[in-house]
């Protein structure tokens, strides 16, 4: 039978049933609507909810619909630049000219110059931009 629930509609039911379960003081036991659950129930119930939202529903990369403009509030507030050759220095000591967005933990390139960003999530930043949020890519 062919589920016509959005993934994200699903999800909401899935974090909202999960939100009626509540850990005692003890951590052995849990409770869902003053009944006790025996930690395996709550486990193999929890298996089987997320088991209902199939990832293949839920798009990995998806794109911004604008381009982060460095007059932004947001943008200007954290010093964003599309190019990291132009952030002020003595503003920003701890930048330096190797860092920017494409190696950046917050980073996930979409194509071409421009790509997605967990600080602007509305909004695309350029790969050899720059904001003070940087973190180094993990690996
Ligand atoms: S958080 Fe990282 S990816 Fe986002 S704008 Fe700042 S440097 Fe670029």
């Amino acid at each position: 039978m062919m589920n016509l629930m959005p993934a994200t509609a699903r999800l909401s039911c899935f974090a909202a049933w999960v939100s009626k379960f509540h850990v005692t003081d003890n951590r052995k036991e849990l409770t869902m609507n003053h009944t006790k659950l025996g930690r395996r129930t709550f486990l193999r119930s929890s298996l089987a909810a997320a088991a209902a939202v199939p990832l293949g529903a839920i798009p990995l990369t998806l794109k911004a619909a604008e381009k982060l403009e460095e007059s932004d509030p947001s943008a200007a507030a954290l010093g964003y630049k599309h190019d990291t050759a132009d952030v002020d220095a003595g503003q920003y000591p701890r930048h330096s000219a190797d860092q920017m967005c494409k190696n950046c933990q917050l980073y996930q390139h979409v194509d071409g110059d421009w790509g997605n960003c967990g600080i602007f999530p509305a909004k695309q930043v350029n790969v050899k931009g720059w904001c003070n949020a940087w973190v180094k890519k993990a690996g």
